[in-house]
């Protein structure tokens, strides 16, 4: 080796350290990584004391125990909101939310193309029409840019997702809402703790929606929650939740302010969210360093794009690590390829979402009875043509994501990540042989 080529070398250490046994494991070789990444969930006494504690109160309805409701207030000290609101899962904070902005047949919502599913389901459950705002490549976001162009005067809310938890850029998204007088409702479902210019994302629009759901950063199996600082929002919200019964309304009063459903949350899963309370920060800290240690890693491998976060982001809550794989760095190699490969080498990675807009059960949504009696003819059968979005359809070719719980490894754990990525890289050729 040239001395140049040595130092070279010697710099990229960390990636190179499996470089002896070069030969690829699906063709073979040694992996270059045997053991697990950290479970999912974290647990100890303190679920089980909560947990029994709730048990033996007999009070398992958060209309009458209070485990619920004491959470409620330490998770709005933790985001620094006036209000939140625990509602059954994510999907029914959305449905709540909406609701509560008053939306309805009739109306457009704005929404990424590049989400869960429950993020437009809540959409045509309330007879609006989804109108997708495409991504921008590199945040794997909605595009900030794109937003005021999709507004009409049928708009009447803009749901942007904080995609893996990191922020969209709120400064433009808020800007087009407050000038177009269209709240935001910030899906914030894989976003826990997740800042933008050091305030927690789900409390600078109208409403922010969270999910406990089991995989997510912050679990109680299945959970949710309504954040506003609007106290009439929250009012409406909690009315919705709660089948429409007036505000502060005990235990079965029948006095009903609006519509609604049975959306709340156990008294069980109330414990369970508090117990979780005392890790959150850690474990959002540590991931986030993680995070960006392999960032630094795997930025210098070809064909390898980390997801890059806005300028006015202080902090991504990692729901997800996301990076895009292009081919062409890897001798034209399939994503498919590379995940199998990636995977021998016993890093799992899987290869994320698919366009929700091109979805069937859309189409066929804007095709029933009901869609066609609410909107004009002419709007439903546009609807497709203005609603592609040719950005997306190449991220959802590239996305590769790694899970949360892989970034609450050690430091060498994502060294190795690093260095099965490049691996593969360097054996792509002989991947493509075979
Ligand atoms: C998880 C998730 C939801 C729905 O949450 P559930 O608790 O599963 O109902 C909505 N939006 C996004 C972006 C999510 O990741």
């Amino acid at each position: 080796m040239k001395r140049r080529e040595f130092v070279a070398a010697a710099a990229a250490a960390p990636l190179m350290a499996g470089a002896a046994n070069g030969k690829l494991a699906i063709l073979g070789g040694e992996p270059v990584r045997k053991a697990a990444f950290p479970s999912w969930p974290v647990i100890d006494k303190t679920e089980e004391e909560g947990l029994m504690t709730v048990l033996r109160s007999k009070k398992w309805n958060r209309l009458n125990g209070n485990a619920v409701a004491n959470w409620e207030k330490d998770y709005a000290n933790l985001l620094g909101a006036k209000h939140v609101l625990a509602t059954a899962n994510g999907t029914s904070a959305l449905f709540t939310a909406l609701n509560a902005a008053g939306v309805g047949p009739g109306d457009e919502v704005l929404v990424p193309p590049y989400t869960f599913v429950a993020t437009i389901n809540v959409v045509l459950l309330n007879y609006a029409l989804p109108v997708f705002v495409d991504s921008d490549l590199e945040s794997f976001q909605m595009d900030a840019r794109k937003v005021a162009g999709r507004v009409t005067d049928r708009t009447a809310a803009i749901v942007p997702v904080h995609m893996a938890g990191g922020p969209v850029d709120l400064d433009t998204i808020l800007e087009v809402g407050r000038s177009k007088r269209v709240p935001v409702i910030e899906d914030a479902c894989q976003a826990h703790l997740g800042e933008w210019r050091g305030r927690k994302v789900g409390t600078l629009g109208q409403a922010g929606c969270f999910s406990f759901q089991a995989s997510k950063n912050l679990n109680s199996g299945e959970g949710g929650a309504v954040v506003t600082n609007d106290t009439a929002f929250y009012e409406r919200s909690h009315s919705f939740h709660n089948n429409g019964r007036a505000f502060r309304t005990k235990g079965d009063g029948f006095s009903y302010y609006s519509g609604g459903a049975n959306l709340r949350l156990t008294e069980f899963q109330g414990a369970l969210l508090s117990a979780q309370m005392a890790r959150v920060e850690a474990q959002a800290k540590l991931r986030d360093d993680n995070a960006k240690y392999l960032t630094s890693m795997l930025s210098k491998i070809p064909g390898i794009h980390p997801v890059k976060n806005y300028e006015g982001c202080t902090r991504s809550a990692w729901h997800l690590y996301m990076l895009r794989f292009d081919s062409q760095g890897f001798a034209g190699v399939s994503r498919d390829r590379f995940l199998k490969a990636l995977s021998a080498e016993g890093i799992k990675a899987s290869s994320g979402y698919s366009p929700l807009n091109k979805e069937p059960f859309l189409a066929n949504a804007l095709a029933s009875k009901g869609y066609k009696r609410i909107y004009p003819e002419k709007l439903l059968r546009e609807w497709k043509e203005r609603n592609e979005c040719p950005v997306n359809d190449k991220l959802c070719d590239q996305g590769v994501w790694f899970t949360q719980n892989t970034l609450l490894a050690g430091r060498s754990d994502m060294e190795q990540i690093a260095e099965a990525i490049a691996k593969v890289q360097r054996g792509a050729g002989d991947l493509r042989k075979v």
